[in-house]
């Protein structure tokens, strides 16, 4: 199972640091790319950079130009480097507020 370190506490103790690091299945935590098509025009630019970076978040779909998110959970949590260069503003994902109360449950409920 892939596994993503998501948290870590840092305590002194006797001078030393020690760190307590909780690790969350990727696939629990709810964060990938949403493709508006309505919006979108198949520019495929989200496509080249999944590709220039190696996630292999997206695949093109059908003989039309068409993105379509493949594997949601390659995607890195927390980055929006696709909706940021989408010239559509067609690729959306969750608030970074939402992602930090998902992560805040999910660290209690790894951390027992
Ligand atoms: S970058 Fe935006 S407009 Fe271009 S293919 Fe991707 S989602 Fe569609």
């Amino acid at each position: 199972m892939e596994e993503e370190s998501l948290a870590s506490e840092s305590s002194l103790n006797n001078s030393a640091k020690s760190e307590k690091r909780i690790l969350i299945p990727r696939e629990e935590i709810p964060w990938f790319p949403t493709i508006d098509y309505e919006k979108c025009t198949g520019c495929l630019t989200c496509v080249r950079i999944d590709k220039e970076t190696g996630h292999d978040v997206f695949e093109v779909e059908g003989n039309t130009p068409r993105p379509v998110v493949k594997n949601p959970f390659s995607c890195v949590v927390g980055c929006q480097t696709c909706a940021k260069m989408c010239p559509n503003n067609a690729i959306t994902f969750p608030s970074i507020d939402e992602l930090r109360k998902i992560l805040k449950e999910l660290r209690l409920k790894y951390s027992q």
